[in-house]
């Protein structure tokens, strides 16, 4: 296996106090540090693929931050995702990336399974499975699946209310699409008042990656190229994603992949150059957005969670916290452990649910001392975990930060 990205490790351990595992368990060999080690000493053939390893090695949220901080450069995520993908081949894969694989490459498969979950968050299931958990979540905490998907309830483009100031492309993401709808129907509502045409093009999937996360590169191929070629397709100032691992996909890791798939990388850096968050667009535009917001009588009051993706991904990490400062209809509580990990992490929240469990309940304690009513984040899987982990439902309202913007709107 190919681990040239493992030498450029100095040992300095600037990546430890970063990792969010590693502030829970303090153990050495759960740095990034050690997992890259661990890499290199196997693709020297010096350590086998043992469950050990594999435990070691799977003990992380994925979530870059050891990348973006190492001096040394070392692209942990590419040598975890290539060594979970060599992990699969020699070992095999788990039930649940296999169901995995089996669903996300396909948006009717997709659309079924939403409809299973829909069925299984009716009142009459709940009163069988409510107290059912997945990780710690319990099942009646899980959001309802949209009843129709997102792109179905709205045309392939959309023109803005106004005068027309841009065209921008809208990558939804399996999660508005088929789970969130309110924030797709919040993000058209503040595009569309700002003046941006908004085009939704029909035939992006998945962005691939929980698939490629867990070293399924080669299943998440097709998702891949069909994305770049329908997001690439139309000319507009920014393609943006309402969410923040969509958005690391996109603009992050598609270019790393196109190595790993033997293809050139044109096509995936010409698209990362033009991907952004839609929060983080909105609150560089902020120009275009003022004159519609109005003050409320009673002022909304919101906290805020920096999903892991945006932080090390995205535009700037205060960006979406200027934005809701600004907003004359709320007002805006930092909490302490605002840009710590929640420990969702794709699956991490159900695969290690006390290490997550750790990572979460200070932030949950944290967010209802504010006082906020409301707790924004761009992130459907930081979403979930926030909101699954409340001591009572709905105690405070998390959602997307464009949907606290859109609320405000005259
Ligand atoms: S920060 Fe980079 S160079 Fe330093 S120990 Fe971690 S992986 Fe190695
Ligand atoms: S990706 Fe995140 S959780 Fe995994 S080793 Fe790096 S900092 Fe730790």
């Amino acid at each position: 296996m190919k681990a040239d990205e493992a030498y450029q490790c100095g040992k300095c351990g600037l990546c430890l106090s970063a990792c969010p595992v590693y502030r829970v368990m303090r153990e050495e060999t759960t740095t990034p540090r050690a997992k890259v080690h661990l890499i290199r000493s196997f693709a020297e053939n010096r350590l086998p693929a043992t469950d050990r390893m594999q435990a070691k090695l799977q003990c992380c949220l994925m979530c870059g931050t050891c990348t973006a901080m190492c001096p040394g450069g070392v692209s942990h995520d590419t040598l975890f995702m290539r060594m979970r993908s060599q992990m699969a081949i020699d070992r095999g894969q788990s039930k649940e990336v296999k169901a995995l694989g089996a669903i996300l490459p396909k948006e009717n498969r997709l659309r079924m399974a939403a409809k299973a979950a829909r069925i299984g968050t009716s009142s009459l299931a709940q009163r069988i499975i409510g107290k059912m958990r997945i990780g710690n979540i319990p099942m009646e905490n899980f959001p309802t699946p949209n009843r129709t998907p997102f792109r179905d309830q709205v045309p392939e483009v959309i023109e803005p209310e106004g005068k027309v100031v841009g065209t921008v492309a809208y990558f939804t993401g399996c999660a508005t699409h088929h789970i969130f709808e309110q924030t797709g129907h919040a993000v058209v509502k503040v595009l569309r008042r700002m003046g941006y045409r908004i085009l939704l093009p029909a035939d992006q999937g998945c962005c691939g990656l929980p698939l490629f996360f867990h070293g399924e590169i080669r299943r998440a191929r097709e998702n891949i190229l069909t994305n770049i070629r329908s997001l690439s397709a139309h000319d507009c100032d920014a393609v943006l994603t309402d969410c923040a691992t969509c958005g690391s996909a996109l603009g992050h890791m598609y270019p790393r992949l196109m190595a790993e798939l033997d293809l050139p990388a044109g096509d995936a850096d010409a698209l990362a150059a033009t991907v952004m968050d839609a929060g983080e667009f909105v609150a560089t535009h902020m120009d275009l957005l003022t004159p519609h917001l109005s003050p409320a009588a009673t002022r909304e009051t919101v906290t805020y969670h920096l999903p892991c993706h945006l932080k090390n991904h995205g535009s700037g990490k205060t960006l979406l916290e200027s934005l809701l400062t600004h907003l004359p209809h709320a007002d805006y509580h930092r909490t302490p452990d605002w840009d710590a990990c929640c420990g969702g992490g794709g699956f991490f929240f159900n695969e290690y649910p006390d290490i997550a469990k750790r990572m979460v309940d200070g932030k949950i304690a944290n967010a209802l001392a504010s006082g906020a009513r409301t707790w924004a984040t761009g992130c459907p899987g930081c979403r979930v975990q926030l909101a699954g982990n409340l001591p009572r439902k709905g105690v405070i309202e998390v959602c997307h930060p464009l949907e606290v913007v859109a609320r405000g709107l005259r």
